[in-house]
């Protein structure tokens, strides 16, 4: 009998897993492909490997020679740069793999479901198993959700076959434009393809604040993007070398023909004959229905990442699985869902976490706003990054900060550090007498806060109202 078996070994299930060995409980973590889930083999880590190649080689056209950096020749070798991109994956996944076994978690090749509270069958190689358990976690993540009228097959992809293209394509549509359209469009225009990104909404990245998504559009179409937006596709027509996009604009239709379409128009939860009917609720959004802690309506079951309410980022899945194993464990530990941080990955890279001015504004609470270019910045300027800025709101009342985003370099953990400060209730103040190392972008978030009281030093404040 096992204390808590796991269904899925992404970041989710696995730091779930080897947590609950820590603890002393008798764990097993089940999946029916490799250890590591969607983040370690199809997502996360060889998307941002691919990013980081891309960039180098976008750099090498486009940076060096602004820093007096002449290259000629610069040859792009695609199967190389995906085969190191695989080095990556192995690495994590046999990381995870020695983890597992040196902590005693039991990893379990097969499909699960669940047959009851307390038994989950096992199928591997038409042979069935029921194993008995004390608690169960589900983490089977979720799938890229397919169009209607547009099959996937060879050349309309999702994003993990877009990962793997043999060849760099010369034209592609990507449709939708939010973080796995963005990311993958990066990687692919500065490869060398044309890239258009068709997206339905008429806002660009509306969980941003206004000023700061219309600074991220105006830069991406300086990197080559055409994004068009309030656009919905129609028809796709293929012959053997080509796709026919049929689009509309407002009424207005429009042709495009691409060797590639994207379909990144988000994912959907992945529970597929995963339990006995009406053993678990599930709700209109095809998602597992789950308390503040994660609990299902079966009080020993328990379900964590992109199969529950909340953004489906790896982090808050391993935040959860952590929570979930160290409640079953008796700990009185929570998650504060109010500060996910969320990260973009272009390049600049984009991050955000809690509310932003206008989410303020709809709240009618009193706030204070501060923000900072990099443009200002002697460390952006002296690398050449200077596109996008940072910008911070706190409460008017008891200066808490409430929200942070951020456009420009290291944006990821230039947010990062704001987070600590929000997480341990330091003010705008008390996060503006802390001293930065110079020259550091990071003295970014530190000018922004002093911009909210009026003090910043490199940039003219506004003038108090
Ligand atoms: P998303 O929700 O971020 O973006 C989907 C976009 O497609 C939206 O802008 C939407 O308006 C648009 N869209 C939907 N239907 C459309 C249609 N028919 N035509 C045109 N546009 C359409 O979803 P995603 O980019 O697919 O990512 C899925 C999930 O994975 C997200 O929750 C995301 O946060 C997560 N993810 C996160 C990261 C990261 O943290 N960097 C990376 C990859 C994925």
């Amino acid at each position: 009998m096992y204390d808590i078996l796991i269904i899925g070994s992404g970041p989710g299930g696995y730091v779930a897993a080897i947590r609950a060995a820590q603890l002393g409980l008798r764990v097993g973590c089940i999946d029916k492909s490799e250890v590591g889930g969607t983040c370690l083999n199809v997502g996360c880590i060889p998307s941002k490997s691919l990013l980081d190649s891309s960039l180098k080689h976008y750099h090498l056209l486009n940076q060096f020679e602004d820093h007096g950096l002449h290259v000629d020749g610069v040859q792009l070798d695609l199967d190389k740069m995906m085969s190191r991109k695989q080095d990556v994956i192995k690495q994590l996944t046999n990381g995870v793999d020695a983890l597992f076994k040196s902590n005693k978690v039991d990893f379990i090749s097969g499909i699960a479901k669940i047959k009851n509270r307390n038994e989950v069958e096992i199928i591997q190689d038409s042979k069935t198993e029921i194993l008995e358990t004390q608690n169960i976690i589900i983490a089977t993540g979720s799938n890229p959700i397919e169009l209607e009228n547009i099959k996937f097959d060879e050349n309309i992809v999702d994003s993990e076959k877009a990962l793997k293209f043999d060849r760099v394509p010369k034209k592609i549509v990507v449709i939708g434009a939010g973080v796995i359209g963005l990311e993958l469009s990066s990687v692919w225009s500065r490869l060398g393809s044309s890239v258009t990104l068709l997206e339905a909404q008429n806002e660009f990245l509306p969980m941003l604040d206004k000023r700061i998504s219309r600074q991220i559009f105006r830069e991406f179409e300086n990197q080559g993007l055409k994004i068009l937006l309030d656009s919905k596709v129609l028809e796709v027509q293929q012959d053997s070398s080509e796709i026919e996009v049929t689009y509309s604009i407002k009424e207005e239709e429009f042709k495009l023909k691409v060797e590639k379409i994207i379909v990144a128009v988000g994912r959907k939860a992945h529970t597929k004959d995963l339990f006995e009917d009406g053993l678990l609720e599930i709700d209109n959004h095809g998602l597992i229905t789950v308390d503040n802690f994660c609990q299902t309506s079966e009080k020993n079951i328990w379900a964590i990442g992109d199969v529950v309410r909340g953004p489906m980022l790896a982090h808050k899945a391993s935040e959860e699985g952590l929570m979930v194993v160290e409640r079953i464990f008796g700990k009185d530990t929570s998650l504060n869902y109010d500060h996910i941080p969320n990260v973009i990955y272009t390049h600049p890279e984009i991050a955000w976490v809690g509310l932003n001015e206008q989410q303020l504004k709809e709240k009618g609470k009193d706030y204070k706003v501060g923000s900072f270019p990099f443009l200002a910045s002697g460390r952006a300027l002296a690398s050449g990054e200077t596109a996008g800025s940072v910008q911070v709101v706190s409460d008017n009342d008891n200066d808490k900060i409430l929200g942070i985003q951020v456009f420009g370099p290291s944006a990821s953990e230039i947010l990062q550090q704001g987070l600590i400060a929000m997480d341990n209730g330091v003010t705008s103040k008390g996060l503006s007498k802390t001293i930065f190392s110079h020259p550091t972008v990071s003295e970014t978030l530190l000018e922004a806060t002093l911009a909210m009281n009026g003090e910043a030093i490199h940039i003219q404040n506004r003038k108090k109202k």
